[in-house]
């Protein structure tokens, strides 16, 4: 069989632009895009694919999963072993590879072992078909933080299920144990949440002496720093420190938005999951111990995403699925949009801003060169973003795993 793949495009979205483009091909040789324009050579052998009636796209990106980490269901996922939860997490992420995700952050689970980074592994080396991950194994939080699971189940709390710690050097420690098992992030919450026990998103929980040795020891070992954040002080201390991506942002101020414009560190507002607890707290389904935090603070976290639209900062695409289901983590597009997003920077937070934030020069945009991780969707997603949900045509580096209505096996 021919390594080669010709696309057939109807119109191109690259991951770059503020356009569609098109009429297109694109030449795929082995794993990588080797030409792309208004024609391409046809190799003996290529095979053509006709998606002359599709817009074509670089594969997204969410910089904010939770594959080994059901919030749904704390309790019982806390009972879950490693092997469960790493062959669950396999199982999510190719279900959710099938919505057009062809690259996932994963930004931690509560587990004593690692099963994130050895799915990861699994994949890298070709054992397993699934997207790219990159993992933050654990997330370091102070004790009575946001990574405490002791209220949720404090008698397997014993079973290192929480990683805190409490002062500069026990953090430094808890940095280098994930860097030393293979960490390509470190994850680190700053502030309470809303689903979490016993803490408060509008509360900074880390010392600055603490945030910032965080964020040295992972500086000084090379890893970049990834912070759940909230209160708006969290996220100035958090751009203070470096951290490279703040996570939600909820109660962000207009100072902070300066500050990260400022330094280029990357957003990633999570704004579908704002809606799906909108709407548990309308249902009257919203978990007992997010309700007093969320009906707080909502207006303002809607103004925050409001803030978010209007500046200049690097906002990239990242859903926190895992803490609501992973079948809606593809409506993220859609809620950035109702956030005040472009239609083409919620694309591009989704592919070439998520590409740079994950510091990868070779995906997240459809050019000659990158890896061919593409996908395809009817209709304009610039007219209508609805249509990112509709994506019946997934390409991973070179290999296809969804094409019509044919699943291929993975
Ligand atoms: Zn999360």
């Amino acid at each position: 069989m021919s390594a080669s793949i010709v696309l057939i495009c109807g119109n191109l979205f690259d991951g770059l632009g503020d356009t569609l483009q098109g009429p297109a091909e694109i030449l795929i040789e082995h794993d990588t895009i080797a030409a792309i324009g208004p024609s391409v050579a046809r190799p003996r052998g290529a095979r053509v694919i006709d998606l002359s009636h599709r817009t074509v796209a670089p594969g997204f990106i969410d910089t904010h999963v939770h594959l080994f980490l059901d919030g749904m269901n704390l309790k019982q996922q806390i009972l879950q072993s490693s092997a469960g939860k790493a062959l669950a997490g396999l199982s999510l992420a190719r279900e959710y590879m099938r919505h057009g995700f062809t690259t996932l952050r994963d930004l931690g689970t509560f587990d004593d072992d690692w099963p994130g980074l050895e799915l990861r592994n699994a994949i890298n080396a070709g054992r397993l078909a699934g997207p790219r991950l990159f993992v933050a194994p654990h997330m370091i939080s102070g004790s009575g933080g946001h990574a405490d699971m002791q209220g949720a189940l404090p008698c397997r709390c014993h079973l290192g299920l929480s990683k805190t710690a409490d002062s500069p050097a026990e953090i430094r420690k808890q940095v280098r144990c994930q860097a030393a098992h293979g960490a390509d992030w470190i994850k680190t919450m700053n502030t309470g949440g809303y689903m979490s026990f016993g803490d408060d998103p509008a509360r900074v929980t880390w010392f600055e002496e603490e945030m910032e040795a965080a964020a040295a020891a992972a500086h000084q070992l090379g890893i970049p720093v990834s912070v759940h954040t909230g209160a708006a002080e969290g996220c100035k201390q958090a751009l203070r420190a470096g951290a490279r991506s703040l996570e939600h942002c909820y109660l962000i101020d207009d100072e902070g938005i300066s500050m990260a414009e400022a330094s280029g560190a990357f957003l990633v507002p999570t704004m579908q999951m704002t809606l799906e607890d909108k709407a548990m707290l309308a249902a009257n389904t919203l978990p007992s111990q997010a309700v007093w935090k969320f009906t707080r603070d909502l207006p303002e976290i809607e103004r925050s995403q409001r803030r978010m639209a209007d500046s200049h900062a690097n906002i990239a695409l990242g859903t926190d699925c895992g803490m609501f289901p992973f079948s809606r983590g593809i409506l993220e597009f859609q809620a950035m949009v109702a956030a005040g997003l472009t239609p083409a920077r919620a694309l591009r937070a989704g592919t070439s801003v998520a590409a740079a934030l994950l510091q990868r020069t070779d995906i997240g945009a459809l050019e000659a060169g990158r890896q061919a991780d593409i996908v395809a969707m009817p209709g304009d997603p610039l007219a209508d973003i609805a249509v990112t949900a509709q994506v019946d045509f997934v390409m991973r580096g070179g290999r296809i795993y969804r094409f019509g209505d044919l699943d291929l096996p993975g």
